[in-house]
């Protein structure tokens, strides 16, 4: 007999060789029926795998991370064996779980066209309705080499040599098609309810564009229709949302092969919204404490080698560029610049803390491949500041700068958020053990002091220092990460920094690395998703546009243009010789949040006519009406 602990903590008794569906009946019979795969002792296995030891069992159903994982895994062997079917020259490469679905990578003489994607769908729904068993079982190398270069998969080969010696070679076979696989997987294909071919695209072999370009399909699989439907609808709207597309219908930004991809052209719309995010963010820095400092775009070789740049980072720099004899190179980061400007001076405890500030645009090197519109970039600008103090200080800097960066999430409109703390890993010689546990004190005792929960990721720290990551949910309900708090023991003692303690003596500071929108690009990027390109009037690139029905109102135009310009509002005046109605439909497109309309009716009044790009026409008002319905707008953000 064997003991078996199950969730919760009860202990039941087997005979040796029970199976994990067999523990999930013992149960009950409802979880038998929604039961996907068990963690024994927290490994994912098949419902199939035959216990023969005591352990702890936890039954997983598509509630559970694994059990979806397992499930649209399934789905993408069940996609491949279609494509095999229907594509029988197609090669697979890879095919794994993803958040949301799945997919599942060929090489194929073409791209898959959408006609093709149908075609898939049907040949996948009948593999399901033929309820085929998926087997597992395991080869030596020897045989699991010859398995796949008779069923001619040199990818598979490939992976296959890059496992480590001692790795089991499992494979999961299910019909006619056989897989080389970790899994867990479902017991059978008839087990996948409902499913749907999302998109392809093209996808470097193992992400490297030295490598040969496959062909990708994205998919996802659900228990139930209705949830199926729901996320169906759901990415249509982020579609609808996405960034680049946005960007692109509102002029904002535009990248070019000309210039190099991950590298953003910021265009005047853009730029305008981009100049207010960063006069609002400087006018806050001054008013919270910090100063703002500059820092070059270049650094030599003998900085980044202190600060270990060139050892743990260099793979994401640039290439040094020479100049007399000398390295340099463009900076992936802005810390060791500020470190250089502490250093040029003497601190006493007096001077601390001190807190400086720098809208730092940096340079890392990212795959192409995992490029992606403002989110993924090769240069961007962080909303960094790092905060150097005496140990007594530190708590309270940490309780303000939390503090401060929920505040400047709020103002742009994100209420929701989620913080993960990352404590001290295993293996770190940075920091006393004194200092770590007072600083994952003080970012524990600043969550707690907002009212705040986090989630811990127990070991997940940096080697230099614990942290709080904030993601922000947007209007979608997605994650973002955005801002980060995170402490530093590397770079102080790298640097030899110091200050003269109350006492007398040298001591170290704490250096706390800051960012509160994580960079500029990204930030803006989700602010577009969040607000669908409908940005509040506060930050509109074009607040107000003036349209005249006909030229007869032009020099009335003229007038309330210079008026509203007189009180710092940007506007625009749309003189064309259009119909109203075109003009309202433009202006609605460009997401303007308020439009005047001048009709003769208005200028004889002396009054404007109103309309809002969320609550359509708003009616006719004086001059003075409408500042106060701006006003109104701009301080409740809306
Ligand atoms: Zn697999
Ligand atoms: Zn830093």
């Amino acid at each position: 007999m064997i003991n078996v602990i199950l969730k919760g903590g009860n202990v039941a008794q087997f005979t040796e060789g029970i199976t994990v569906a067999q523990v999930a009946a013992s149960i009950s019979e409802g979880l038998a029926r929604a039961a996907l795969v068990g963690a024994v002792d927290g490994e994912v296995k098949d419902l199939s795998y035959k216990i023969d030891r005591d352990c702890s069992v936890e039954i997983m159903t598509f509630a559970d991370e694994a059990g979806k994982r397992a499930y649209r895994h399934t789905t993408s062997h069940i996609m491949a064996q279609a494509v095999k079917k229907l594509f029988p020259d197609a090669r697979l490469a890879i095919g794994p779980a993803i958040e949301n679905g799945f997919y599942y990578d060929f090489d194929i003489v073409r791209p898959f066209l959408p006609d093709d994607l149908v075609k898939i769908e049907a040949e996948m729904t009948r593999i399901i309705k033929e309820d085929a068993p998926l087997e597992r079982f395991t080869l030596s190398r020897a045989e699991a080499l010859k398995l796949m270069s008779d069923r001619n998969e040199p990818y598979k080969i490939e992976l296959i040599n890059d496992l480590p010696e001692e790795e089991e070679l499992s494979f999961y076979r299910q019909g006619d098609f056989v897989d080389l696989c970790a899994g867990p997987h479902l017991t059978s294909t008839g087990k996948v309810k409902t499913f749907k071919l999302l998109s392809t695209a093209g996808a470097y072999w193992r992400g490297d564009e030295k490598n040969k370009m496959l062909q990708r399909i994205y998919g996802t699989s659900f228990l139930k229709k209705a949830d199926l439907d729901e996320y169906l609808a759901f990415i249509e709207e982020a579609e609808k949302r996405d960034h680049r597309r946005i960007g692109k219908d509102l002029d904002l930004f535009s990248m070019s092969d000309a210039t190099g991809p991950g590298l953003v052209l910021w265009h005047k719309k853009g730029g305008r919204i981009r100049t207010i995010i960063e006069e609002f963010w400087r006018r806050e820095h001054y008013k919270n404490g910090y100063d703002i400092v500059y820092s070059p775009h270049i650094g030599r070789s003998t900085l980044w080698e202190t600060s270990g740049h060139l050892g743990f980072f260099r793979e994401n720099m640039y290439s040094p560029i020479v100049i007399e004899d000398q390295e340099y190179f463009l900076k992936p980061m802005n810390c060791p610049f500020h470190i250089a400007m502490y250093k040029s001076r003497m601190w006493s405890y007096r001077d601390l803390p001190q807190r400086w500030a720098e809208l730092g645009t940096v340079y890392r090197y990212e795959k192409s491949g995992v490029l992606h519109g403002l989110m993924r970039v090769r240069g961007f600008t962080q909303d960094d500041a790092h905060i150097f103090c005496s140990p007594e200080q530190m708590p309270e800097e940490i309780r303000k700068v939390l503090k401060f960066c929920l505040h400047m999430l709020k103002y742009f409109g994100f209420e929701k958020y989620k913080l993960y703390l990352a404590t001290r890993p295993a293996k770190t010689n940075a920091g006393s053990d004194e200092m770590w546990e007072a600083a994952t004190a003080a970012l524990q005792d600043a969550i707690r002091a907002e009212g705040l929960d986090c989630e811990i990721d127990e070991g997940g720290g940096a080697f230099y220092g614990p942290k709080i990551d904030i993601k922000i949910k947007d209007a979608l309900n997605r994650e973002w990460q955005c801002s980060t708090i995170q402490f530093d023991f590397n770079m102080p003692q790298r640097f030899d920094m110091s200050f003269i303690a109350a006492s007398g003596e040298k001591k170290q500071p704490y250096m706390i690395h800051r960012a509160l929108f994580g960079s500029i690009e990204r930030f803006f990027g989700v602010l577009l998703e969040h607000y669908a390109g409908a940005l509040p009037l506060w930050l509109s690139p074009v607040q107000v546009k003036l349209m005249p029905i006909s030229d007869r109102q032009y020099e009335y135009t003229a007038e309330l243009k210079k008026k509203l310009e007189e009180l710092d509002y940007r506007v625009e005046a749309d003189l064309r010789n259009e119909k109203i109605g075109y003009k309202i439909r433009e202006a609605q497109l460009e997401k303007v949040p308020f439009m005047l309309i001048i009709g003769d009716k208005e200028v004889e009044a002396g009054q404007v006519s109103v309309r809002s790009r969320n609550q359509g026409d708003l009616g006719s008002m004086t001059f003075e009406k409408f500042i106060e319905l701006m006003i109104e707008a701009i301080s409740s953000k809306k």
